[in-house]
């Protein structure tokens, strides 16, 4: 279990490299920042979080579970025209919500742990939560969007 890096520490705000080195053990980063996530009760996690500024992050997938999707060198192809925005939180930046405008619609293009290439489109909480976890590899917290800031009625943090 990694802990989380908090705001102002250098690597939330340092470039991030790209993943060269697939397999085992990207695989085994994936499964101990997912029990990370999980105990701080998140619902997504980039790698410069836990003090790694790699590209690579996971979003958690379903309500219940453990289940979760990772993304290696996520790049976002398209944004849709239509904006969403709800109450987040950042694991990062403890206290602190607001909402981001974001696209409601997202494709991303990224490899898996094996290194293979995908593309995939996401809407929804996934395409928001992958969106704010992209921003985390592009360097760029909520307190860097154009946020709207509320008091946390309603909490996920990522
Ligand atoms: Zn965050």
């Amino acid at each position: 279990m990694f802990s989380i890096v908090k705001h102002p520490a250098r690597t939330l705000h340092q470039p991030c490299d790209d993943v060269t080195q697939f397999g085992d053990s990207l695989h085994a980063l994936a499964e101990e920042m997912n029990k990370t996530m999980i105990s701080s009760n998140g619902i997504g996690l980039a790698a410069p979080q836990i003090g790694k500024n790699i590209k690579f992050v996971i979003v958690k997938v379903g309500d219940e579970g453990s289940e979760y999707a990772a993304y290696v060198n996520p790049v976002i192809t398209f944004h849709s025209a239509k904006k969403v925005s709800i109450e987040e939180g950042c694991l990062s930046l403890p206290g602190l919500y607001g909402y981001v405008t974001r696209a409601a619609k997202i494709r991303v293009k990224y490899q898996n742990v094996r290194g293979e290439k995908k593309i995939e489109k996401l809407t929804g909480m996934p395409a928001i939560i992958l969106q704010h976890e992209i921003d985390h590899i592009n360097s760029k917290l909520i307190i860097d969007c154009d946020i709207h800031i509320t008091k946390g009625e309603k909490i996920l943090r990522s």
